[in-house]
């Protein structure tokens, strides 16, 4: 792609209202647009972020049998009734609606109880059994807190996965499967290491969950870990008894500050008996499905990546969600040589399935770098009079800040093979 056809523009300052620095950088290198708190809307460079994550994640999620979907935004009011989460007292960030034909509707703030509901015209014997859908859906939810940026989003849009089996063995085989896909998910896009699994007590609606906490020291949650035993304790269920039914004391374990990237769900069967979600087993009696649910905030994970990768110059993209791997960047000429060399590299890396964002702006060299940094593309490929005469071209890895020299056959390779 040619930067001079991108409409988006970086700025040198943020909005003074958006306080989070994953919101700053991202408006900044004009990844995001904010619409208003909370509420931010994906332009052509963020868009291609949030596809790179949600490739990762939808190719975890069909690797253990899941299929995928698009819920409704609309939801019906009397389903969320039947399992008595339509009350504002219960769930707090509900948006509902009138309808002007009468009646209410509310907004997806999750998709368990259409989901639950929807199965019943597809679930009738236990040959059914199990199904595993997910989506990639924009949840609407009323929040209070907006200091986050696109981590706590009135809008954003999270991966959302339910599973639907004939008792607690079959579910804990697929939620086990789950935790280990979410897993690969956050080593791929690259922070595992700083990734832990911590168990929560079962709300009101659920007999356990387990969450991924990620550590950011802007994170809204704060979990105790213990790097060598590989331990780590949710803070609401930091006590005597769980201290001692692990084996450690307080002093061993480090406070850290989290953000919560993941989460999934036991529901047991109570949900299908409140929805009537049954199957018939082999002996022809009803039984009430066993249900689980699992979340990704995807859009979170995208500001998470910002938080923790970035500089004072700008944002620090993985590889593996980065807009572009290579950022061509053309430093301006009077010879025709310059622009001739640059297309020329920019269609070999492209045929080579590299993508490239060619800087190919009638701009100085110096904001052209500043820009560069700014938007953090892995690998910066200046071609120049001097790249030219010298005759390879000048690579700069943004993390490192290393300087390579290499030929186009030389980049290309280490392209490849990172
Ligand atoms: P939190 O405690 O942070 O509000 P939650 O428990 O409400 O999260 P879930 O309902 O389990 O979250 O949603 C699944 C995932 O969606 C979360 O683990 C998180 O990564 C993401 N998520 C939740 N709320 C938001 C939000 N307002 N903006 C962006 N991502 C969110
Ligand atoms: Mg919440």
């Amino acid at each position: 792609m040619k930067q001079s056809h991108l409409f988006t523009k970086t700025r040198k300052e943020a909005p003074k209202d958006e306080v989070s620095k994953n919101a700053q950088l991202l408006i900044r290198a004009g990844y995001v647009h904010k619409e208003m708190a909370g509420v931010y809307a994906y332009l052509p460079l963020g868009l291609r972020v949030v596809e790179k994550i949600k490739q990762i994640v939808r190719e975890e999620m069909d690797k253990i049998g899941g299929q995928e979907i698009i819920m409704t935004s609309l939801q019906r009011k009397e389903l969320w009734e039947k399992t008595k989460r339509w009350s504002d007292e219960v769930v707090d960030v509900w948006f509902k609606s009138e309808l002007k034909a009468g009646g209410e509707v509310g907004f997806g703030w999750s998709h368990e109880e259409p989901i639950a509901d929807m199965m019943k015209n597809y679930v009738s014997s236990y040959k059914d059994l199990p199904i595993v859908v997910y989506q990639f859906q924009t949840k609407l939810r009323n929040e209070l807190r907006a200091k986050s940026g696109i981590m706590r989003g009135k809008e954003f849009v999270m991966k959302d996965a339910y599973s639907f089996s004939v008792g607690e063995a079959d579910h804990t085989k697929f939620y086990n499967a789950s935790i280990e896909a979410y897993k690969r998910v956050f080593d791929r896009v690259g922070v595992g290491h700083d990734t832990f699994v911590t168990f929560a007590s079962g709300g009101a609606f659920t007999q356990f969950s387990h969450e991924f906490q990620t550590i950011v020291e802007t994170g809204e949650d704060t979990i105790y870990i213990n790097r060598e035993k590989g331990i780590a304790i949710n803070e609401e269920v930091l006590n005597d008894e769980t201290l001692a039914s692990l084996n450690i004391t307080r002093d061993e374990l480090e406070e850290v500050k989290t953000a919560e990237v993941g989460n999934i769900f036991n529901f047991g069967t109570q949900k299908s008996e409140d929805l009537e979600l049954y199957y018939k087993n082999d002996k022809g009696e009803n039984v009430p499905v066993w249900m689980g649910s699992y979340g990704i905030g995807i859009t979170r994970l995208m500001g998470l990546l910002v938080e923790k990768m970035s500089d004072d110059k700008g944002i620090v993209w993985p590889k593996e969600v980065a807009p572009f791997q290579v950022h061509l960047v053309e430093i301006k000429s009077e010879s025709p040589d310059v622009r001739v060399e640059a297309l020329e590299l920019y269609n070999t890396l492209t045929e080579a399935g590299v993508e490239v964002l060619w800087d190919d702006r009638d701009a100085r060299a110096g904001e052209k770098f500043a820009d560069s940094d700014l938007i953090g593309i892995p690998t910066r490929v200046v071609v120049s009079e001097k790249t030219l005469a010298a005759g390879k071209f000048e690579c700069v890895e943004r993390s490192t800040g290393r300087t390579f020299n290499l030929s186009t056959s030389e980049l290309v390779d280490q392209l490849r093979h990172g």
